[in-house]
């Protein structure tokens, strides 16, 4: 697309301007210490037997990787890092990132807290959105057997009855707030399952503006198709449609699924498929703006880059408020506080809970940022040329 760059991500100072020189040198340890494969596999392989066999590591875990990238051990003490970011425009996204208890109970208890999120974003300026995950409230193997149109006996039946209803008084709490909730997308085989949950919300919460968003994972070859067809359908039914577009996290799984169970994979065969399917569904929101709000959940550069341009090209004001940008916290702050600087509405997924709970989020993050052949990430060079530029301002 030719057109004038409106923002640059290579600007460190900006990039890092929140984080102190102490915060920076603890990144560069993390993301030295992720960047080779044998170190981050052995040091991921300890930790996990550490908590295994209940060594006290949860003190050294939580001065590093949690604080690095987490908001706190509950929402009251992410009040800090929201405030912080919040001051450079980057706002944040709370997400209970607590693998919980795979039972009645436990499902009740993650709701309360989703909606104890967006009580608090409801406060707050820094917290423009609310999100959860649907297998927070509800077992997979029910979600599964729904999609599959299995037959439910009546307990299952009353089960998924009460999913619902938790997907439910979650929406509506939003929607009496006025904080967007995101419904992240999970695996294909219960994917169905939660889009109908969120176009049934969608339906009664999004008549006059967009407050339940669902998200597209354009890995998937039908995410194209299925994102038009939304549109379609809220037109049609005069409600409007939010979107989250992201590539998708379970590429793998995904994959070995397929080959098991011999069925062709949802998934792309290849990285630049992918790609220009993400960039179509970007424009495809774009262009369909009056009824369609956007976050755009990537680290990608082009992809943040090229948002930019679509906007510029429909005349949009970097600020209109139906177009976010989205990273993860502790991860592409170059993208984040570049766009945000730029006048873009950005927000930061900030994960919280006990440094215990949130375990299985941060080993996912190391496994994310861990480079083939101890090749330097973009995180770590970035991370590194800031240090070395504080270094020459102050020598
Ligand atoms: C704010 C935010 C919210 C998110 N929410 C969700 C969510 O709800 N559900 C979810 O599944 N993920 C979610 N993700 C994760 C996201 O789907 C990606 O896994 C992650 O962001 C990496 O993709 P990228 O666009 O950032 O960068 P890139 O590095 O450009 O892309 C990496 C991604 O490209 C795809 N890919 C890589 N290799 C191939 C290949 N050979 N063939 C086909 N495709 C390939 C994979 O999806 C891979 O994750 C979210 C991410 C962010 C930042």
């Amino acid at each position: 697309m030719d057109t004038t760059p409106n923002v640059s991500f290579e600007n460190t100072e900006v990039a890092f301007q929140y984080k102190s020189d102490a915060a920076m040198r603890k990144a560069n340890f993390i993301f030295s210490l992720v960047n080779h494969p044998w170190i981050s596999a052995f040091a991921t392989g300890c930790v996990k037997l550490a908590l295994k066999v209940k060594l006290p590591v949860e003190g050294l875990i939580k001065t590093t990787v949690f604080d690095h990238f987490c908001g706190g051990e509950s929402i009251e003490k992410t009040e800090d890092v929201a405030k912080l970011l919040g001051r450079f425009g980057v706002k944040s996204i709370l997400d209970y990132s607590v693998e919980g208890e795979k039972n009645e109970e436990g499902f009740d208890d993650a709701m309360d807290e989703i909606i104890r999120t967006i009580e608090k974003a409801r406060t707050s300026v820094n917290i423009p959105f609310s999100v959860f995950k649907t297998t927070g409230l509800a077992s997979t193997d029910l979600l599964e057997k729904v999609q599959a149109k299995l037959h439910l006996d009546s307990n299952e039946a009353h089960a998924f009855e009460r999913v619902r209803q938790r997907v439910d008084q979650i929406c509506r709490k939003a929607h009496e707030c006025k904080i967007p909730v995101l419904i992240d997308a999970e695996e294909s085989w219960i994917q169905d399952t939660i889009d109908g949950l969120a176009y049934e919300m969608m339906g009664k919460y999004n008549k006059e503006r967009a407050i339940v968003f669902n998200t597209y994972q354009l890995y998937r070859t039908e995410s194209l198709k299925n994102l038009r067809n939304a549109f379609h359908t809220a037109t049609m039914h005069n409600y409007f449609l939010g979107a989250k577009i992201v590539r998708g996290a379970y590429m793998e799984k995904e994959r070995d699924r397929a080959e098991e169970l011999r069925y062709e994979s949802p998934i792309y065969p290849d990285k630049e498929s992918t790609d220009s399917a993400f960039n179509q569904a970007l424009a495809f929101c774009i262009d369909n703006k009056q009824r369609i709000s956007v976050m755009c959940g990537s680290h990608n550069e082009y992809s943040n880059y090229f948002l930019t341009v679509l906007m510029e090209k429909h005349s949009m004001k970097s600020e209109d408020a139906r177009v976010w940008f989205a990273q993860l916290y502790g991860m592409s702050d170059n993208i984040s506080f570049s766009l945000a600087k730029a006048g873009y509405n950005v927000a930061k997924y900030l994960p919280y809970g006990p440094v215990r709970s949130v375990m299985p989020y941060l080993l996912r993050r190391a496994e994310e940022n861990t480079s083939v052949a101890g090749q330097s990430s973009r995180e770590l060079t970035l991370i590194q040329r800031e240090i070395q530029r504080r270094k020459n301002q102050n020598p």
